[in-house]
């Protein structure tokens, strides 16, 4: 399949997805993600949680192999069987071993990612055994003979109405089921007599303590416990990672698991059994018969698979994945996540963000392939995640071993030609995107004739066709003068002497091509109060090839920038920042770049230009110097871009332009749908769209329509350009005065 065409399938995909399963997606992941919002901003210890919590998976998944013989020994002097399979087929052997030991016919199961992962059911059905999923979600499944969307609430796709149909024409009820109280007692009843019957009940195990070979079982639904108990042999089917060392690990798991989930305080069900349980197994046929008297005579087997997470664990990159506790909670926050759901954004068992890591490990590169594009790198998925996983950063490592994997047609063409410092593998799409720097430089040198010949149709085709730009989107128009060409024809207005501080704005590639007014602006703010201000040519931060997979080259140019700015960092200049991707990339990324000294002095020296402007005014910068709003244009939108939001500094241009006068209605979304290069490749056109409609909708409210539109990221102002009638702008053009 060539490239153009792959595009067009993926598109297609992604717009069946929207159109048929987008909905559902959306309003449960939301209501999700703000059940987290509001749990957790009641749990004082949060952030001690997650760091206590990531420490014990830490320490787990170092101590792996020992922790492993300990619970292997444990759960078998508690009288059970402990199997440790190499991979999906040697589980489902075994697992096939106990089923016909036991003569089974019926095997009951409650919900386990680790049984999708090997496909048990599928497996045990060719053997001739019933396999009856338990959890409503999963049941749902079963009957309707899907996969699942989701890693927590695996039919999140589906609605109501659909699951009521589905229900009605399977099984054909006496009286239509309709409500979801009626949906859900019709299929407690039917469960609940399938469980009765069964002969093996399987679960999997969220943890696995080592000191006292205890499964917690963390679900809604209660099902894991009658899967567990009622029948006589309990099969427990886990990944290794699974193992923590003691009991007393629990603790912080147990709080953090249902609030970044479902943002429930509480699951509805902790169960901790520590199997064979002791109770007696009851005979349902003898409803006489006192409960205590059944038998206790029960199996256990506790099947522990690899299936590549131990060579995860010798992986520095990938090794964090094994932290996952699959809470879902970078699913629930992705904004293209909320838009697709898993079956877009998922491989063949994992979804969401951090399965690209799972998928990798397991499954291999291929099937990471297949959606880790999906993955924008915003990093909002860092701050929701329990046990505070580099989610985007794995997602950029599986992306960069993607593109090494790959032989491209053009590599020929392109090999040794281009700026970058990748290796053959990369499609054109990303060393164009890539290499926007280089891009943006030819562009202005050439300007207005580069954005003249970019637009016409015949640009826009071939540029469609080959490295998959969307010819709906507008392209930016570069300017012949960069803002560095303009700095240094004009000069500082204020003079190092009269200066209190100085500092170095710096050209991000889209503020000295594209953008240049905002970095004027910023220039005028700042020497406005006070600043002795410099704009030297210094190289890009790397952001665009980093969000392409291309680390080495994006390592390089981190390298560069910091010995760039080095000097100025000696000379005690602040580094005032535009572009807020850039600022996290100084103040994350760059940690995996430089030596941590620099990149320490780098973040610390750095500075958000509004986040900037609101400390010069808290030390003394006089309000007046910067441009107040007109008697009768107070009202101002404002979109923060997701970096922002996620390094923490919005509040800065909401507190500015408040002291200014200005009447802030800032918006509650928290991706524009943009994000850089992706809502610019075709495949992805239409989900960039649909994710930004959020934001479309609040800016064109009874409200918000007449306000004038501020946003502080590139991606921002061009998506907020394509979607409403009027222009945007950077706050810092707003308060800037107009001369200086
Ligand atoms: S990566 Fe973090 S947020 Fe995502 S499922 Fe795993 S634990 Fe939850």
């Amino acid at each position: 399949m060539s490239k153009s065409t792959s595009r067009e399938a993926k598109a297609a995909r992604i717009r069946y997805l929207l159109e048929t399963e987008g909905d559902a997606v959306k309003a449960n992941t939301k209501g999700f993600n703000q059940g987290r919002y509001d749990s957790v901003a009641k749990l004082e210890s949060y952030e001690e949680l997650r760091a206590r919590a990531r420490e014990i998976k830490a320490d787990a998944i170092d101590r792996l192999p020992e922790l492993l013989d300990r619970v292997e020994a444990t759960v078998e002097a508690n009288g059970g069987t402990v199997y440790f399979a190499d991979d999906a087929a040697d589980a489902n052997r075994y697992v096939r071993e106990v089923c016909r030991d036991k003569e089974a016919e019926r095997v009951v199961k409650s919900k386990s990612m680790t049984s999708e992962e090997i496909e048990v059911n599928e497996f045990l059905e060719e053997d001739g055994v019933d396999v009856v999923e338990t959890d409503l979600g999963e049941w749902v499944l079963q009957v309707a003979d899907e996969a699942p969307s989701h890693i927590v609430a695996p039919a999140i796709h589906k609605s109501r109405e659909g699951i009521a149909e589905l229900f009605n024409e399977t099984f054909q009820p006496e009286e239509k089921l309709e409500t979801a109280e009626e949906l859900t007692m019709f299929a407690r009843e039917r469960l609940l007599e399938e469980i009765k019957g069964a002969d093996v009940g399987m679960t999997g195990a969220n943890f696995i303590t080592a000191d006292t070979g205890t499964l917690a079982l963390v679900t809604s639904e209660g099902n894991a416990r009658k899967s567990a108990v009622v029948p006589d042999t309990h099969v427990a089917v886990a990944g290794v990672e699974k193992v923590v060392p003691s009991v007393e690990s629990l603790q912080p798991f147990v709080e953090l698991i249902g609030r970044s989930g479902t943002g429930q305080d509480i699951t509805s069900y902790i169960s901790l059994l520590t199997p064979p349980v002791e109770s007696p197994v009851v005979d349902f046929d003898a409803s006489d018969t006192p409960l205590a008297s059944g038998e206790n005579d029960r199996d256990f087997h506790l099947v522990l698979i690899d299936n590549g997470r131990m060579a995860m664990r010798e992986d520095s990159e990938l090794k964090e994945t094994l932290y996952c506790i699959r809470c879902s909670a970078c699913s629930n926050v992705c904004a293209n996540f909320q838009s697709v759901g898993g079956h877009g954004f998922g491989g063949e068992t994992y979804s969401g963000g951090i399965a690209t890591g799972w998928e990798a490990g397991i499954e291999g590169l291929d099937t990471a392939a297949e959606f880790n594009d999906l993955c924008t790198g915003c990093s909002r998925c860092v701050d929701a995640c329990p046990v505070n996983i580099d989610i985007p950063w794995i997602n950029t490592v599986v992306r960069d071993r993607i593109n090494r994997g790959t032989d491209h047609e053009f590599d020929w063409l392109v090999d040794g030609l281009t700026p970058d410092a990748e290796e053959g593998g990369l499609s054109l799409q990303k060393r164009f995107f890539g290499n926007f720097s280089t891009v943006a430089t030819v562009g202005s040198a050439l300007a207005p004739l580069s954005n003249w010949v970019a637009g016409t149709d015949l640009s826009r085709r071939l540029m469609e066709s080959t490295i998959g730009v969307d010819a709906r989107r507008d392209l930016p128009s570069f300017e012949r003068e960069t803002l560095v060409d303009w700095f240094a024809a004009r000069g500082p207005r204020v003079s190092p002497t009269e200066a209190e501080r100085e500092a170095v704005v710096y050209p991000d590639v889209y503020t000295n091509h594209a953008m240049v007014e905002r970095g004027k602006a910023a220039v005028r703010a700042l020497e406005a109060l006070g600043v002795h201000v410099r704009v030297p040519d210094l190289p890009a931060s790397g952001r665009a090839p980093l969000s392409q997979g291309m680390i080495t080259t994006a390592e390089e140019k981190a390298h560069a920038l910091y010995a760039a700015l080095a000097e100025h960092i000696d000379a005690e200049r602040d580094v005032v920042v535009i572009e807020p991707s850039d600022l996290a990339m100084f103040d994350r990324e760059y940690g995996k770049f430089l030596a941590p000294r620099s990149q320490e002095r780098l973040s610390d020296a750095s500075y958000e230009v509004m986040e900037y402007v609101y400390g010069l005014l808290e030390n003394g910068g006089d309000p007046k110097t910067l441009r107040a709003p007109g008697a009768n244009d107070s009202g101002v939108a404002y979109h923060s871009h997701c970096q922002q939001r996620t390094l923490g500094l919005e509040g800065y241009t909401e507190a500015v332009l408040d002291r200014l006068g200005y009447d802030v209605a800032t918006s509650e979304v928290e991706c524009c749908g943009m994000a850089g290069s992706f809502g610019y490749k075709s495949e992805y056109y239409e989900l960039s769209m649909d994710v930004g409609s959020e934001l479309e909708a609040q800016f064109s409210t009874p409200e918000t329509r007449e306000r004038r539109v501020v946003a502080s990221g590139t991606s921002c102002l061009e998506q907020l350009d394509s979607m409403l009638a009027r222009p945007s702008q950077h706050p810092v053009e707003l308060v800037a005065p107009e001369r200086l």
